[in-house]
């Protein structure tokens, strides 16, 4: 018998099933491999109430709300601080904004399982670079630390890590393995440090990380080592406790001058943005009458194209803009939807955008029962009355992507 993970096509089918008797032994079993690919968890979407239940919120309309926080605190959950901690374990935000990303939760969640390998004095320090407006007691923070996000100077940053390398001696460093700065950081840093991280970590279990392989029909299992750089469901996010949350203070000294020089930001064209990765989104289905008219839209407001699987499939829009369970789960600070429904599939992938705007002729939908503002109207008058007024005010792409 050779070690490589086979997949087990019935083993997979239970597992999707929860309702099948062996559903519990399978899914335990941690060689179930799922064809290799990061699947996303649509039952990983719940919230806690005020009585300390967990509830499913498909729609996430309770947590782009803030509802889930308010009622986090309400509930009075347990503290779990750490005033006096033995050791760390730094976990890097993979945020471009204010806002934390499912993925940060993930490996704040992944942090808090590395702390309880050792002995729960291990506190959770998370830094980022933009000041935060979630509450980072609610998702395990222990500790947190700001750097300056003015410009883009991986040097300075990869200085105060190795500030911290240097005082806090961590036992893991987190980071994400993405495209924003997080995954470039983390190579700089093991690098200076030689050490060789563990890569792609898809699924932690138990000391060992599963991770992605050249082959995508493949994984492997690494036991894990200092610098880990994860990918989103690497762990669930912390649920039933909270935590002190305390700012640290700003490292002394590190912010000596940098090698690049930073010219700012440039300008990029929407389309090009990946639809995960974009802050604002225009989304059509099946109510958009014109879509010459709606690409025009799109254009002139700076938006990212988004579609329904109604519009992909009537042959108006790629699958690639496809938004939804079985599309792509999108994370923008701006979703406007036109002529949309709000199927149950369509809001599993918007549950992350933060204000969601509804243009539709009908006002008992579930796009505008999910909606922040909802416009009753025919989408092509409404889009064409979009266009007329950015065009007339001089303003083209009025959205700043990187804001
Ligand atoms: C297994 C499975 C997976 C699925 N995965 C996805 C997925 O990933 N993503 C997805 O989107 N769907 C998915 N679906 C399909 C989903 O169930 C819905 O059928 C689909 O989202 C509906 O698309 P729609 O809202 O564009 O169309 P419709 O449901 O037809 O809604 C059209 C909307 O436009 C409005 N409208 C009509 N005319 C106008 C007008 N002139 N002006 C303004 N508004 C107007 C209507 O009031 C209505 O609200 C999936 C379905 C299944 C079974």
């Amino acid at each position: 018998m050779d070690d490589i993970i086979r997949r087990d096509p019935r083993a997979e089918r239970i597992a999707r099933n929860r309702l099948h008797p062996d559903y519990d032994s399978v899914s335990a079993s941690s060689s179930l491999m799922v064809g290799g690919i990061n699947r996303k968890d649509v039952h990983n979407t719940g919230i806690l109430s005020a009585e300390g239940i967990k509830r499913i919120d498909r729609s996430g309309a309770a947590v782009a709300k803030g509802l889930a926080s308010q009622r986090l605190k309400e509930a009075t959950l347990p503290l779990h601080a750490i005033p006096e901690p033995e050791g760390f374990i730094v976990v890097f935000s993979d945020a471009d904004s204010d806002k934390l990303t499912v993925l940060d939760k993930d490996m704040l969640g992944l942090a808090h399982q590395l702390s309880a390998t050792y002995d729960n004095q291990t506190a959770v320090l998370f830094i980022s670079l933009y000041p935060r407006t979630d509450d980072l007691s609610l998702y395990g923070a222990h500790r947190t630390l700001t750097l300056s996000s003015t410009d883009y100077s991986p040097e300075v940053w990869l200085r105060n890590l190795l500030v911290l390398e240097d005082t806090l001696q961590p036992k893991h460093w987190v980071f994400a393995d993405g495209s924003l700065c997080g995954s470039d950081l983390a190579r700089r840093l093991a690098v200076s440090l030689k050490e060789r991280p563990v890569t792609r970590g898809k699924h932690y279990l138990d000391g060992t990380l599963n991770c992605g392989s050249g082959d995508a029909s493949k994984s492997v299992d690494r036991a894990v080592s200092r610098i880990l750089l994860v990918e989103e469901q690497v762990a669930d996010p912390i649920s039933g406790f909270v935590t002190e949350a305390e700012e640290i203070a700003h490292l002394a000294g590190s912010d000596s001058h940098a090698g690049i020089e930073d010219l700012g930001q440039v300008a990029v064209d929407p389309a090009n943005i990946p639809l995960a990765e974009t802050r604002f989104i225009l989304s059509g289905g099946n109510g958009v009458r014109n879509w010459a008219l709606f690409h025009q839209c799109a254009k002139t407001l700076g938006a990212t194209e988004g579609a329904s699987r109604v519009a992909v499939d009537n042959g108006f829009m790629p699958r690639t803009t496809q938004v939804g369970a079985t599309g792509t789960y999108v994370n923008a600070k701006v979703y406007v939807a036109v002529g949309i429904s709000g199927a149950i599939q369509h809001l599993q992938g918007m549950t992350h955008c933060d204000t969601v705007i509804a243009i539709n002729a009908d006002p008992n939908c579930d796009m505008v029962k999910r909606a922040d503002l909802s416009v009753i109207a025919d989408s092509s008058e409404v889009m064409q009355a979009l266009v007329n007024a950015i065009e007339g005010s001089d303003s083209a792409g009025v959205f700043d992507h990187a804001g």
